[in-house]
């Protein structure tokens, strides 16, 4: 059915797609004036933001890799007072989440600008929100001048990637296009992008799990996750997102790994009430129940299956629970605190999604 009513504010971004795009970095920070640039990564990838900083010789000021996951305020104080004595100018980050979103709370403070090297599927780059934890709390807003003014995307550089890591983070990249789909903002471009990466990455990501370098199947996965992540940009994220920032920032769990295991229950407790999301995603996954079919496809990837194995305590699921429904937010399904209790024990046990009802009744 063709969407009635819809609104959409573009999201100004340069994305440079390719492989061996790398060698174009400094034509890219020329095009920026950039003079004196921090590069910023995550301990893993210094070697990475070392190599950058070769290339990019006179215009580099240093690498700061000292990017952990969740953004703590803490770090990126760090980093401001580097920022400050190095006279810097811009910044350019290179891995995933965690470094994009160092250089996105630089930004937003300094309004300095960033090109974003993305080496896994999360999606941070393509989008203006900013999750920041600061005294154990995961805060989250959105701005323009946390937008990255130029993405640039080399395949090449995710081929180190672990296996384990591509499969947690391009169900991350699903998740997006999944709560694309049932968004209140949505818009046929949305939906557009969101049916083409869920088509990309069920297609991909097995091809990688069974031969980790292959190129079509890396660059078609990168694709989908900036498909996926102006997904994540341009709408509004429902239960998923909610339930996996609260697992992240409340309680340490891994970020994609806790994506990969919610997911299925998540759209479970959706379908029911978001027909037009589940035709699309029965088209994706040729499956009636497409709940149940992601929860197949996760374990197809080798990828945990439950939360206990992430390490939540069983004792926290209450608490857990009570944090995402404490605040409202938009959601095809009223948010009813005792099933979202099921669903994270299901969750948190390992079994498979409840199966979706034929009607439209909710089975929790
Ligand atoms: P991450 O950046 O921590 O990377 C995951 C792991 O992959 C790390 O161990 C890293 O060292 C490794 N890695 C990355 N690139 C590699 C490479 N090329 N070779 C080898 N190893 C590599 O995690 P992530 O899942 O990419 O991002 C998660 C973070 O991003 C969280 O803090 C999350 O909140 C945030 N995030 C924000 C947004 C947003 O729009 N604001 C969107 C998605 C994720």
């Amino acid at each position: 059915m063709t969407l009635q009513l819809f609104q959409y504010d573009a999201l100004p971004m340069r994305v440079v797609f390719g492989a061996g795009r790398l060698a174009q970095l400094p034509d890219e920070a020329a095009r920026l004036t950039l003079q004196r640039v921090l590069i910023l990564s995550t301990q893993g990838q210094r070697s990475q933001a070392q190599r950058i900083e070769a290339l990019l010789g006179a215009r580099a000021a240093g690498v700061f890799p000292e990017a952990v996951m969740h953004t703590p305020a803490e770090v990126t104080e760090a980093a401001l007072a580097r920022v400050a004595e190095s006279h810097i100018d811009g910044f350019i980050a290179i891995g995933g989440g965690s470094a994009i979103g160092l250089s996105k709370a630089l930004a937003l403070r300094t309004d300095l600008p960033q090109i974003v090297i993305p080496t896994t599927y999360a999606g941070s780059e393509a989008t203006s929100i900013l999750g920041e934890t600061m005294g154990g709390v995961k805060h989250t807003q959105r701005s323009l001048r946390i937008l990255p003014e130029t993405i640039l995307y080399d395949v090449d550089l995710t081929f180190g990637l672990p296996v384990s890591v591509s499969m947690a983070s391009g169900l991350n990249a699903m998740a997006h296009a999944v709560e694309a789909l049932y968004a209140p903002d949505r818009n046929p471009l949305t939906d557009l992008m969101a049916e083409a990466a869920l088509n990309a990455l069920i297609e991909a990501l097995p091809r990688i799990l069974a031969r980790k370098n292959d190129r079509e199947a890396r660059t078609a996965a990168l694709s989908a996750a900036w498909l996926s992540g102006c997904c994540l940009g341009l709408t509004t994220m429902g239960l998923h997102h909610k339930l996996c920032h609260t697992l992240g920032g409340a309680f340490g769990l891994a970020h994609a790994e806790t994506h990969a295991v919610v997911l299925p229950h998540a759209l479970a407790y959706n379908l029911s009430v978001a027909p037009e999301a589940k035709r699309a995603l029965t088209r994706v996954f040729v499956e009636p129940d497409p709940a149940r079919a992601l929860a197949e496809f996760a374990r197809s990837l080798n990828l945990p299956t439950s939360l206990s194995t992430l390490g939540l305590a069983e004792a926290e699921l209450d608490r857990a629970a009570d944090i995402a429904v404490s605040k409202p937010y938009p959601n095809p399904r009223a948010l009813e605190r005792e099933a979202i209790r099921d669903l994270l024990a299901r969750a948190w046990s390992g079994g498979l999604p409840l199966a979706y009802a034929k009607g439209d009744h909710a089975r929790f």
